[in-house]
């Protein structure tokens, strides 16, 4: 496993960029428990290298596994010796990422010179978001500023929009990307940014709301990692530090928080993809969104946006005990996916984490939570498993569009229900 990581990673050394020639996403739907835990077994032959883009839960929830193309043989006969089905959902990842990357020169062209002319419908790397945040503010100085939360590992700026009409305002905060590979959340909250932007003064409802409240972006949570995805390794999704002891790179940064931190459903081995760091808060990318939460002491709902699988969750992921609010939880998650499936027909599931995907401890929503954040949710964006990760970028649009209005849901009922 060592040489063969070593062997990659001078691979990337040399060529730069990452590709994934002949590697498919396979989507097995396991029959009964017997399955799950070979797919388990599956999981753990870790000189197979493989990726789950959707991990083992049970046999209601399918698995997606991207695989590389020198494990797919001896996947595929492990898959069929043991008689779990499956289908292959990405016959060549980087057929699927070379046209991501073709749309993206198509519109590189341009430079826009304000943010009507930015192309909303494509992907952006991380110079051109900090270039739209910056032309927004600017366009924008009464209603948008910029504060920086703080610095990543790398030492990039963590730059955070907040959207304000008055001061010492009670807030809502909305982050997209944190796990870096998920480009259409950061595409998307890109979006919302310049929505914020037009609907006020024009939409009632975000009026009254902006008129009583304060609304923060983070855009690019994870800013390394974001730029890593557009120069290295396009699957990369977590932090970019190093793990001392291990030719391992990252934490994930959705299981760092201190909320169940160490327990089941995430690991201790720095290798793994759900790798939840040497101690809770330890990446500088959670610590600075705990403390701006801490020091600005009077955030009413906190939204984390990730991709995929259309579902809408809320606390807790690291424990079976419900929240005391799960009711009022459950029944504004019901009418924001009922209001965001007006528009496209997007079906999503709803309901706490762990009863929804599955146990998942130091996420950011627990912790929210735990610190008295009521309406703590987390999103997974489109789609269920058709592109995954690599949502075609003509979806971008319709995703924001529809995801806001299940936004809005929330923040009216924020707003209503804040006190
Ligand atoms: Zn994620």
């Amino acid at each position: 496993m060592r040489g063969l990581l070593v062997f990659a990673a001078l691979l990337v050394a040399v060529f730069g960029q990452e590709t994934f020639e002949g590697d498919q996403v396979l989507r097995i739907t396991a029959q009964d428990e017997d399955q799950i835990i070979l797919l388990h077994d599956l999981s753990e032959m870790e000189q197979l290298m493989l990726d789950f883009w959707k991990e083992p839960v049970d046999s209601s929830l399918p698995v997606d596994i991207h695989v590389p193309f020198h494990s797919l043989q001896a996947v595929k006969a492990y898959l069929e010796a043991n008689e779990i089905q499956y289908t292959v959902m990405i016959k060549d990842l980087q057929a699927v990422l070379d046209e991501e990357q073709r749309e993206m020169q198509g519109a590189r062209s341009a430079q826009p010179r304000n943010t009507d002319a930015f192309d909303y419908a494509n992907y952006h790397t991380l110079s051109e978001i900090y270039n739209f945040m910056d032309m927004l503010v600017a366009e924008n100085p009464n209603l948008v500023s910029k504060i920086q939360i703080g610095t990543s590992y790398e030492n990039r700026p963590l730059n955070v929009l907040k959207f304000s009409t008055g001061s010492n305002r009670p807030a809502i905060w909305i982050d997209t990307g944190i796990h870096s590979r998920e480009w259409v959340t950061q595409a998307s909250g890109t979006w919302f940014a310049k929505k914020i932007v037009i609907d006020y003064g024009r939409d009632p409802a975000l009026t009254d709301l902006l008129n009583r409240m304060d609304i923060f972006i983070e855009i690019v949570t994870n800013p390394d990692g974001f730029h890593y995805t557009h120069t290295r390794n396009r699957m990369w999704r977590k932090t970019r530090k190093p793990n001392p002891g291990s030719s391992c790179v990252g934490v994930d940064p959705n299981r760092n928080w201190d909320a169940g931190f160490g327990g089941p459903g995430a690991s201790g081995n720095a290798c793994s993809e759900t790798y939840r760091g040497p101690r809770a808060h330890s990446e500088s990318e959670v610590s600075s969104i705990v403390n701006f939460v801490r020091s600005h002491g009077n955030i009413k709902a906190f939204v984390s946006i990730h991709s995929y699988s259309q579902m809408l969750l809320y606390p807790y992921g690291y424990t079976r005990t419900p929240v005391p609010d799960e009711a009022e939880l459950h029944a504004l998650a019901k009418k924001a996916i009922t209001d965001l499936a007006s528009l496209y027909g997007t079906r999503y599931r709803y309901g706490s984490i762990i009863n929804t995907i599955y146990q998942a401890s130091g996420g950011t929503i627990d912790w929210t939570y735990n610190q008295g954040i009521k309406y703590s949710y987390t999103f997974e964006l489109r789609d269920t498993g058709r592109y995954g990760f690599v949502l075609p970028a003509n979806q971008i649009i319709p995703t924001a569009q529809e995801t806001w209005l299940a936004l809005m849901a929330i923040m009216e009922h924020t707003k209503s229900n804040m006190y």
